[in-house]
């Protein structure tokens, strides 16, 4: 006969002496909660020949675990020392403290949305931000929505739904978490017209695929691959001019898409969305956490005709941005008015240009201090240089010197071992594992006081 009486009931256990202060901390529900779960468990072990005395012993460091597991958030700040700046998996751009200012504000004040202050009648939304985009690529009108992924969908389906979509074999392309180019195109409507092959694609293969069903001519930005040796693409300005001479609008997606010329860096420059625009095409579609350095959102910029028919597809209510991201990106578009002190302000301007010397001189000052806290575990902490990467299919090919910790310990398993231990630190470390190391690259520390905390902490 399985004998429970050792076992508390709920409202013993609630008002004992180890149970007020959870009550106190987590709330009288969610002790409860747990309790029953925990002492349900705790009475199948009885039955099954376990000591309930014993059970019940450890009842009070079970439960209080088990509550500290379940408050903790899931959604935690990490330190990102993967080398990788703009990590789509670990949330892309950082904002600029005026952006999250203005995003802040957003949050707990009413706000002229969608309420034009001049008149005091209705506004738009996008209207906070199209006159900068205009003014900084030239375009004749922008809309923004969701994500560049959203500004690809609604763009091909307000021009292209039930027609043909001309697009290089070169360009259709994959980008991590399922945006397939021919899966976007088929959820927007439009019929895949392929040409060209997968290394070389001419401009009579895009003369020949126009036809009286062409909605528009696609143009993709291989934002994460390079085709390399024997190939060939059509310019964008000759592609600009089939185009038009076939009577229909070419869309450039660009995907990072940034708004100054990156060379000022000390980047390989990446196309702008101003010289897209200039070299002709009708729409440019681009990310705002990529190269932007603001939040998620999806800029389509160019031909007023094109826009309104964007912004009159229903599509565009259920793509919409929210308020806190306007605010966020109106002070971040803010920015690019001050060329000289945007790399200053703008996170991922500043994180890119950090030269690689200032932080080898990072690196060895805090080698003594993570030497100390991971010898004692069994590895080796050294100095090393690495190469940091832009991101977010930016740039995919051209890598910034950069320089970190090389860790190393005994056994194949040891840098599996030492990241997963990193990634259970109260402010977890993320870095990447090359050539049986643990790299941590340290272009994205702002403080060594993080790292070291995080390391030392109980
Ligand atoms: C990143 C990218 C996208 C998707 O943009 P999101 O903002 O992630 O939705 C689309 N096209 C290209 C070329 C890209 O580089």
């Amino acid at each position: 006969m399985p004998d429970f009486r050792a076992l508390p009931s709920v409202d013993q256990a609630l008002t004992s002496d180890w149970g007020r202060p959870l009550v106190a901390r987590h709330g009288r529900s969610a002790v409860a909660g747990a309790l029953r779960a925990t002492l349900e468990e705790m009475r199948l072990a009885i039955r099954a020949g376990g000591d309930g005395a014993a059970l019940a012993a450890e009842l009070p460091a079970l439960l209080s675990g088990r509550l500290a597991a379940l408050s903790r958030r899931r959604l935690r700040p990490v330190l990102n020392l993967t080398g990788t700046v703009l990590h789509t998996n670990l949330g892309r751009a950082l904002l600029a403290e005026t952006a999250v200012a203005a995003a802040v504000e957003a949050m707990v004040s009413p706000l002229a949305l969608e309420f034009d202050l001049a008149t005091g009648g209705r506004g738009e939304r996008d209207d906070h931000l199209r006159g900068t985009i205009c003014s900084l690529t030239g375009a004749a009108d922008a809309t923004v929505v969701n994500n560049n992924a959203a500004a690809v969908l609604i763009a091909l389906n307000t021009l292209g739904q039930g027609r043909e979509v001309i697009v290089s074999r070169g360009e259709l392309i994959e980008i991590g978490g399922a945006f397939r180019l021919p899966d976007i195109m088929a959820r927007a409507g439009v019929r895949l017209v392929e040409v060209g092959t997968t290394n070389r694609t001419h401009p009579r293969d895009y003369e020949g695929a126009i036809g009286p069903d062409t909605g528009l001519i696609l143009k993709v930005h291989p934002s994460n691959y390079r085709i390399e040796g024997f190939t060939a693409a059509v310019p964008a300005q000759r592609l600009a001019a089939i185009a038009r001479a076939g009577g229909v609008p070419l869309l450039n997606d660009l995907g990072a898409g940034s708004l100054v010329d990156l060379s000022r860096q000390g980047l390989q420059p990446e196309p702008t969305v101003a010289e897209a625009l200039a070299e002709g095409a009708d729409l440019v579609t681009f990310s705002g956490d990529k190269l932007l350095g603001g939040p998620q959102a999806g800029f389509i910029a160019g031909r007023a005709d094109l826009i309104a028919a964007i912004n009159r597809n229903p599509l565009k209510r259920a793509l919409r941005l929210d308020k806190i991201r306007i605010a966020a990106l109106e002070a971040t578009l803010a920015l690019y008015r001050d060329p000289d002190r945007l790399a200053a302000a703008l996170p991922v301007l500043r994180l890119l240009s950090r030269p690689a010397a200032e932080i080898a001189g990072q690196a060895a000052r805090l080698l003594p201090e993570v030497a100390a806290a991971l010898v004692p575990m069994g590895y080796a902490v050294g100095l090393c240089a690495c190469r940091s990467q832009v991101g977010s299919g930016a740039l995919p090919v051209d890598t910034l010197d950069s320089a970190g910790l090389r860790i190393t310990g005994p056994g194949g398993d040891a840098p599996d071992r030492l990241a997963a231990w990193l990634r259970d630190r109260p402010v977890p470390v993320i870095g990447r594992i090359h050539d049986g190391a643990l790299i941590l690259d340290l272009r994205c520390l702002d403080s060594d006081a993080d790292l070291i905390a995080t390391l030392t902490a109980p």
